[in-house]
C-alpha cells in the first residue's frame, strides 16, 4: 500500500457559542473532514467494506457513478490509487473543461473518466446500462453513485462506535441518505439521527433510508428523520445567507464548512435550536463528514 495516513478515529470537538448556553445545548462536531484531504470523511466509511469486498472477489477495477461535485468520485479515485485498483467514474452530463476541481483531483489519482447522457444517467441502475458498461469496459466491481449501499451502511456505522461522550442526537447532511441509515442503526435505544437533506424536494430520502437499511440489516427503524427545508436552493446550489453563514461560522469557530453539504446542515441545525426545537439539556453531535 502507498503508505496512506488516516486520521482515525477523528476528532471530536465541542463548539461554545452563546447561542448554545442560551439554550442550554451542548453541541459537538464529529471532524471527520480530518480523515484525509482527499478520502474524504463518510467516503471514506462508505468505500472501507467495498474495498475489502472487490479484493475478495478479486476484482481489478472499481466503476461508480457521480455528478460534477461528487466527492464520492474523488473519493473512489484515491482509493483506486492507494488500493492499486483500476477506477472508471461516470459522469452524468457533458465534459466541461478545463474540468473542476473535483473531477481534476480524480483525474490526478489516475480515474478515467467518461461523460454519459443525463436520460441514461437516469437509468444507471438499469441491468441494461450496467451490462453495455461491463461489454465496453470488461468486469469491474460495481460502486454506486454516492457509495452507498449495505456495505457502506457498515462503514459509516463505525462513526458511532468511535464517539467517547454521551448524546441524545447525532446530525450528518444528507445527499444520498447512506450515511444517515449507517450512523442510525448504530445508535442506543434514547439516541435519535436527524439528517438534513442538501438535495430541493429531499422527501425520497425517507424511502432510500429505508430500503438501505432492509439491504443492510433486513429491517428498517426509527430512530431517525430527515429536514427537508435547508437545501438553499438544492444540490450544489448556494445562496449569499449562506456564504455568509459559512464566514460568520468560521470566523467564530475557526471551521470552515463545506458549502455543498455541512454548511446547510449547520445552518438549519442552528436554526432548529435557536428555536427551541432541543430539550435543554440536550447534547448533539453534528458530523461534519468533509
Ligand atoms: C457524500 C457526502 C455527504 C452525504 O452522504 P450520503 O451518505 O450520500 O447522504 C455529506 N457530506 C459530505 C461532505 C459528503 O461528501
Amino acid at each position: 500500500m502507498k503508505g496512506l495516513d488516516l486520521r482515525l478515529p477523528s476528532p471530536l470537538i465541542e463548539v461554545h457559542d452563546e447561542l448554545l448556553s442560551a439554550r442550554g445545548v451542548r453541541l459537538y462536531l464529529k471532524r471527520d473532514d480530518l480523515i484525509h484531504p482527499e478520502l474524504i470523511g463518510n467516503k471514506w466509511r462508505k468505500l472501507k467494506y467495498n474495498l475489502e469486498e472487490a479484493r475478495a472477489e478479486s476484482q481489478s477495477t472499481l466503476l461508480t457513478f457521480g455528478g460534477a461535485y461528487s466527492n464520492h468520485i474523488r473519493a473512489v479515485a484515491t482509493s483506486g490509487y492507494y488500493f492499486d485498483f483500476d477506477t472508471i467514474g461516470i459522469i452524468r452530463g457533458e465534459e466541461h473543461l478545463p474540468l473542476n476541481e473535483f473531477l481534476a483531483s480524480a483525474v490526478n489519482y489516475g480515474m478515467q473518466l467518461v461523460y454519459m447522457d443525463r436520460v441514461t444517467y437516469r437509468r444507471k441502475t438499469n441491468p441494461e446500462v450496467i451490462d453495455s458498461l461491463r461489454s465496453r469496459f470488461g468486469d469491474f466491481y460495481l460502486l454506486p453513485e454516492g457509495g452507498s449501499n449495505a456495505l457502506a451502511l457498515r462503514g459509516c456505522a463505525e462513526l458511532v462506535e468511535e464517539i467517547d461522550i454521551e448524546f441524545d442526537t447525532i446530525c450528518c447532511s444528507c445527499g444520498t441518505g447512506g450515511t444517515l441509515a449507517g450512523i442510525a442503526s448504530a445508535l442506543c435505544e434514547e439516541q435519535r439521527a436527524l439528517g438534513f437533506s442538501t438535495l430541493k424536494g429531499g422527501s425520497f430520502l425517507f424511502e432510500e433510508v429505508s430500503n438501505l437499511q432492509k439491504s443492510a440489516y433486513g429491517h428498517s427503524a426509527a430512530n431517525w428523520s430527515i429536514e427537508l427545508d435547508y437545501h438553499f436552493g438544492g444540490f450544489a446550489k448556494r445562496t449569499r445567507e449562506l456564504d455568509e453563514f459559512i464566514s460568520s461560522f468560521a470566523a467564530r469557530h475557526g471551521v470552515t464548512l463545506d458549502w455543498i453539504y455541512e454548511a446547510k446542515m449547520m445552518f438549519g441545525l442552528l436554526d432548529l435550536i435557536g428555536r427551541g426545537e432541543f430539550e435543554r439539556g440536550s447534547t448533539i453531535v453534528a458530523v461534519i463528514a468533509g
